[in-house]
């Protein structure tokens, strides 16, 4: 029931999932306390609970309305699926398809799924169980998938750059249960850097936390919004730019694809939006120093 307005397009947050998720400690890889410290108390406590030392987090999609067009960024990470590298994630029941209803969207109303990367949490909403079966969720909706991840992930496939150990580990049965059903009901649309979904609205590659991860970037009668999926996971990573998720596959590639995007962001005054921000669900960016800092809008 959350919404913000990017000129002529109406955005709508939908929600899957919030809670704490981790420590910092196990969720940044070069993780420095003493850093931290610098500028915890100038995180809002939406994102992270020093009483617990955990980083808030949501999942959550986002339905752009652009004309006729009804887009949905990233799907979550679904219900009912067997999720052994992560449980926190696996056989979830969460009233996602109810929170889309509540907005005024029904499944059959979704034209163009846009997976920013093929992780288990931005993609589980692809495909839903129906007579044992996984099957596409959104019936008449194209899905725009990263070539690039479409190959990297895929298990089936064994040349090229695979997925880290980790990776690997933690998108156990993703592909099979999430992706391939889209690949075999010729719903998907490979997509890579550029790619123009509609008037104002463009898809580009910033590798790193995947080799195929894609911002969506909208630009409506002068405004700008930038959904930059896990490019940045929390906060911090506005603070210290260099901090990687462990979840990222590529650290040096990550960290510049993090830079590239906050100083894009601080230079067009573009509306950032994460994939896994509580609080406002979005923030501004300012320069500051070597690095930046967040503005936080006030909870839509
Ligand atoms: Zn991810």
């Amino acid at each position: 029931m959350l919404s913000f307005t990017n000129g002529d397009f109406k955005v709508y947050n939908i929600e899957e999932w919030q809670g704490e998720f981790a420590s910092p400690e196990q969720l940044f890889a070069g993780f420095d306390p003493r850093e931290f410290a610098h500028f915890a108390a100038q995180i809002p406590h939406a994102y992270y609970r020093p009483e617990t030392n955990s980083l808030y987090a949501f999942l959550q999609s986002w339905v752009v309305r652009a004309g006729d067009l009804t887009i949905l960024y990233d799907t979550g990470a679904g219900n009912h699926k067997d999720r052994p590298g992560i449980p926190v994630f696996g056989g979830l029941d969460t009233p996602f398809l109810a929170n889309l209803a509540a907005d005024g969207f029904e499944p059959d109303d979704i034209d163009i799924v846009i997976c920013s990367h093929l992780h288990i949490d931005h993609v589980g909403w692809n495909t839903q169980l129906q007579d044992g079966q996984w099957v596409p969720t959104f019936a008449n909706a194209r899905y725009l998938l990263p070539r690039i991840d479409r190959s990297y992930w895929d298990p089936g496939i064994t040349d090229g750059p695979r997925p880290s150990p980790t990776g690997a580990q933690v998108n156990a049965n993703v592909f099979e249960d999430s992706v391939q059903p889209i690949l075999d009901a010729g719903q998907a649309q490979l997509v890579d850097d550029g790619h123009i979904v509609a008037p104002g609205i463009t898809l580009t590659l910033h590798p790193g936390h995947t080799p195929g991860h894609l911002v969506m970037h909208l630009e409506s009668a002068g405004e700008q919004a930038m959904f930059v999926g896990d490019i940045l996971h929390h906060p911090a990573q506005i603070f210290q730019p260099d901090w990687n998720s462990v979840y990222c596959e590529d650290p040096a590639a990550a960290r510049s694809s993090r830079r590239q995007i906050l100083a894009r962001a601080a230079k067009t005054g573009a509306r950032v939006v994460p994939a896994h921000f509580g609080g406002a669900h979005f923030a501004w960016v300012e320069e500051h120093g070597e690095g930046f800092r967040p503005r936080f809008g006030n909870p839509i």
